[in-house]
């Protein structure tokens, strides 16, 4: 699967791309990401990207086209590629486990980050969908396009070392969180205070282990 972020800071990408479970399945050929500088599509010399909003307001908007023209060459030519063409946008579709399952079916995807306070509002006759990460303003849509790329990456066949981990974790099924975890030791002191892992946990008996996780998976009412 291939990730096409489009932002005035390409370089913001490589510190965590570099890292962890995503480096590894760059590494293994699982996905690729490519950043691209939306102000290598400018075509004036001072290679301006925005520019101050008609009617007035605050602050500046990212001009349509260089936009345009970086989208069209991202694109590239018409294939049988299953594609989507994405804004990050405060105001987008909220983005969640159930969509990043969709797109993990993709092969391609171009991901436009926005600065400034935003973009040129005719940007969306040439993209397919916009998506938020939640209900707050970031200062751009670097992040956001982080948190896509992770969040479907982990969902690639493969890309986790355990096929279980991805089935397991919360909002895998819909609104249903995970079960509680705990590690070594077994028992915790702290402030004078035992802090100890549930008994059922060391029993060794998987069936009772079982029921016991399952009863502590909690429906997120919330979501529902
Ligand atoms: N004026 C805009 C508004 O009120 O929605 C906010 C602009 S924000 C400072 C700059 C850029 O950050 C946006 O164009 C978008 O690309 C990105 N961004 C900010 N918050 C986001 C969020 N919650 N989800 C996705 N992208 C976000």
């Amino acid at each position: 699967m291939t990730f096409k972020i489009l932002s005035i800071f390409p370089d913001i990408f490589s510190s965590y791309t570099k890292e962890g479970i995503i480096k590894r399945a760059i590494e293994k050929k699982q996905i690729k990401i490519q950043s691209y500088n939306l102000r290598d599509y400018t075509t004036d010399k001072h290679k301006k990207v925005d520019d101050s909003p008609y009617g007035g307001g605050p602050g500046m908007l990212m001009k349509i086209e260089p936009l345009y023209l970086a989208i069209k060459a991202l694109k590239k030519k018409k294939s049988n590629k299953k594609k989507k063409i994405v804004l990050l946008s405060a105001s987008g579709k909220k983005w969640n486990q159930k969509l990043a399952k969709k797109y993990s079916k993709l092969d391609e995807v171009i991901l436009i980050c926005g600065r400034y306070e935003g973009v040129d509002n005719r940007i969306k006759h040439f993209i397919d969908e916009e998506i938020s990460i939640g209900d707050y303003i970031l200062t751009g849509g670097e992040l956001p396009a982080l948190v896509m790329i992770d969040s479907v990456t982990r969902l690639l066949p493969g890309v986790l070392g355990n096929k279980d981990s991805s089935l397991e974790e919360s909002h895998s099924d819909y609104g249903i969180l995970e079960y509680p975890q705990y590690t070594r030791p077994a028992v915790f002191t702290a402030n004078s205070k035992n802090y100890k892992v549930p008994k059922v946990l060391l029993s060794g008996n998987h069936k009772e282990i079982k029921s016991w996780r399952k009863k502590k998976m909690k429906k997120n009412k919330k979501e529902m």
